[in-house]
C-alpha cells in the first residue's frame, strides 16, 4: 500500500515544485557566499528531492551549479573554482574536490556565462570594425 497516490502530477503542481526550486537555490547561493556549508546544502539537497519527486528536471544553469557528490551549491570564488580553456568549461567543487567539466556553446547561442574566466577580450580594440561577432557575453560582476 501508500503507492497509490503516486503519479499525481498536474502541471500546476510542477510549476510550483519548479518555483520552490528556483527558491531554494538562491538561498543555497546565498549561503554559498556567506560560507555556511551546511545550511547551504540543505537547501540544495530539498531543492534536488523536491525536482526527483515532481520529475522536474534542473534548469541548465542551476544543474551545473550544482556538486552531484556533496550537494554543494558551486559558486565561483567561494564554493567553486572555474576554469575556462579549451573549450571547456571546468568547475571544481571547492569542498569535496569533485571536478566537473562542461563544453563550451559554439558561438552564436550567447547564452552561456562566464563567471570570472580567465580569458580577457583583447579584440575590441582594433579599429575595423568586424561585423556580426561582437557578442560580449563577459560579466564584470563582482
Ligand atoms: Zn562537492
Amino acid at each position: 500500500m501508500g503507492r497509490s497516490r503516486r503519479g499525481v502530477r498536474t502541471g500546476q503542481m510542477v510549476r510550483i515544485a519548479s518555483e520552490r526550486i528556483h527558491i531554494l537555490y538562491s538561498l543555497a547561493r546565498k549561503e554559498a557566499g556567506k560560507g555556511d556549508h551546511q545550511l547551504m546544502r540543505r537547501h540544495v539537497q530539498l531543492a534536488r528531492r523536491i525536482g526527483t519527486r515532481y520529475n522536474v528536471r534542473l534548469p541548465r544553469d542551476l544543474s551545473r551549479a550544482t556538486c552531484k557528490d556533496c550537494n554543494a551549491y558551486l559558486l565561483p570564488g567561494a564554493t567553486s573554482f572555474v576554469r575556462v580553456g579549451g573549450g571547456l568549461i571546468r568547475t571544481t567543487c571547492e569542498l569535496c574536490g569533485a571536478v566537473r567539466r562542461f563544453g563550451l556553446e559554439p558561438a552564436g547561442t550567447g547564452r552561456i556565462k562566464t563567471p570570472q574566466s580567465e580569458t580577457s577580450i583583447s579584440q575590441k580594440s582594433q579599429p575595423t570594425s568586424t561585423q556580426g561577432n561582437g557578442t560580449r557575453s563577459k560579466e564584470e560582476s563582482n
